[in-house]
C-alpha cells in the first residue's frame, strides 16, 4: 500500500489555469474521490497523478518516491477509463495480457496472472471470448482486470461507470470498492455522480476552479458543507439568505425574510458577528412538515412527486420555494394545501459564509 501526496500542483494550459495550487494527501489503501463542476480540474489532476500530464509546478509523491516527471508506466499506477479503451480485435484474455506482454513477462506467468485478474473481477472462464460478445458491464470488468493484472499499487479511475445503466452502476460500485480494498490499492476516482461518491468514498475532495473547495468524509461533506457551492454540488439543498443576529457556542441566530432561524456554523474557526450576511443550507429531508415551533416557515404546497419510499414536495414560502423530502410518510399532503408549516432542527440548518 502506498500513499499519494500532491503538493501545490499548478497546471497551466496556455491561458487556462486548470489546477491552481492543489495539495492533498491520500492515505495508503484509501478510496478517494474527486468531484466538482465540469471544467473544475478533476481530470487534469488525475492525469497529472497518472503521468499523462506533467504539472507546470508543484510535485507528486507516491510513498517516498517523487514521481512528478516519471512516465506513466514507471509509476506502478494503473488507469481505468470511462471508454474502457479495449482492443476490439483481441479476446478478453489477450486484452488483459496486453500490459504484461509489453513488460516481457514470461508466457506461463502471464497465463496465471490473467486468470487471477479475471477471477478478481468475476470473469473466470471468459478469457477466450471476443470483446464484442461482452456486455457493457462485462467490458468494464475486463478493463478493470487489465488494470489489476500489472499489480499496481495505485488505481486511477476516470468516470469508470458512466457508460453503464443505472442498475449495473450500483452493482459495480460495490465491486470496485471490494476490489480496491481486497487488493490494498490506493485509489483515486473521478466522477460526476455525487451519489456514487457518497456511497463509495472513504474521503472526497470537491474541486472548484482548479482548487480544493472542501475535503472530508462523505458524511462530513454532506452534513457540514463549508460553502453553498459544496452544499449544492453534493446532494440537494435549500439556500436561504440572512443576516446574523447573534452567535453563541457554534450556533447563530439568523434573521431571514421568513423570520429568525437558528443554525449550526459550518466552519469551527469562523465566529460570525452581528450584521454579517450569511447563507443557510437546509437539506430537503431536514425540513419536516409539522406544527409551528422555532425554525419554521409557512407556505403552500405547489408540487408533489411520489417516489415510493419518499415524497418530494415543493412549498412556496415568503422567501422562495423550499424542497421538502419526507421519508416513509404516513400522511400524504395534496398540492394546494395551505397553510403548511415546515420546521427544521437547529443542528440541521448549516450557516455558511454568504
Ligand atoms: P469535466 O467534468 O467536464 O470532465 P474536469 O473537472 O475534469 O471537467 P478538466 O478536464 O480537468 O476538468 O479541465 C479543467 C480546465 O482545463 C478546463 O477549463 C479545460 O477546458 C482545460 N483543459 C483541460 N485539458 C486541456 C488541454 N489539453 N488543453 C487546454 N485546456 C485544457
Amino acid at each position: 500500500m502506498e500513499s499519494i501526496r500532491v503538493e501545490t500542483v499548478v497546471k497551466q494550459f496556455g491561458g487556462v489555469r486548470a489546477l491552481d495550487g492543489v495539495s492533498v494527501e491520500i492515505a495508503p489503501g484509501e478510496l478517494f474521490f474527486l468531484l466538482g463542476a465540469s471544467g473544475c480540474g478533476k481530470t487534469t489532476l488525475l492525469r497529472c497523478i497518472a503521468g499523462l500530464e506533467i504539472p507546470t509546478s508543484g510535485s507528486i509523491h507516491f510513498g517516498e518516491r517523487d514521481v512528478t516527471k516519471l512516465p506513466p508506466h514507471k509509476r506502478e499506477a494503473a488507469m481505468v477509463f470511462q471508454s474502457y479503451a479495449l482492443w476490439p480485435h483481441l479476446t478478453v484474455g489477450q486484452n488483459v495480457a496486453f500490459g504484461l506482454e509489453e513488460r516481457k513477462v514470461p508466457k506461463a506467468e502471464i497465463r496465471i496472472r490473467v486468470a487471477e485478474a479475471l477471477d478478481m473481477v468475476k470473469l473466470s472462464g471468459f478469457g477466450d471470448r471476443s470483446i464484442d460478445q461482452m456486455s457493457g458491464g462485462q467490458q468494464q470488468r475486463v478493463s478493470l482486470a487489465r488494470a489489476l493484472v500489472v499489480k499496481p499499487k495505485c488505481l486511477l479511475l476516470d468516470e469508470p461507470l458512466s457508460n453503464l445503466d443505472a442498475q449495473l452502476r450500483v452493482e459495480m460500485r460495490r465491486e470496485i470498492r471490494r476490489i480496491v480494498k481486497e487488493n490494498g490499492l490506493t485509489a483515486i476516482y473521478v466522477t460526476h455522480d455525487q451519489e456514487e461518491a457518497l456511497a463509495m468514498a472513504d474521503r472526497m475532495a470537491v474541486l472548484s476552479n482548479g482548487k480544493i473547495g472542501q475535503l472530508g468524509t462523505p458524511e462530513e461533506i454532506y452534513r457540514t458543507p463549508r460553502s453553498a457551492y459544496v452544499a449544492n454540488f453534493i446532494g440537494e439543498t435549500n439556500l436561504i439568505e440572512g443576516e446574523v443576529q447573534e452567535f453563541r457556542s457554534g450556533f447563530a441566530t439568523v434573521q431571514t425574510g421568513g423570520g429568525p432561524m437558528v443554525g449550526r456554523v459550518s466552519d469551527p474557526n469562523w465566529h460570525p458577528t452581528a450584521g454579517e450576511k450569511v447563507t443557510l443550507s437546509i437539506r430537503p429531508e431536514a425540513w419536516r412538515l409539522g406544527t409551528a415551533q422555532d425554525n419554521h416557515l409557512t407556505g403552500k404546497i405547489v408540487e408533489r412527486t411520489y417516489l415510493g419510499q419518499r415524497i418530494q414536495y415543493w412549498i412556496e414560502t415568503a422567501i422562495g420555494r423550499q424542497q421538502v423530502v419526507e421519508l416513509n410518510p404516513h400522511v400524504i399532503h395534496e398540492p394546494g394545501e395551505t397553510p403548511v408549516i415546515v420546521q427544521s432542527r437547529h443542528d440541521d440548518v448549516v450557516v455558511l459564509k454568504a
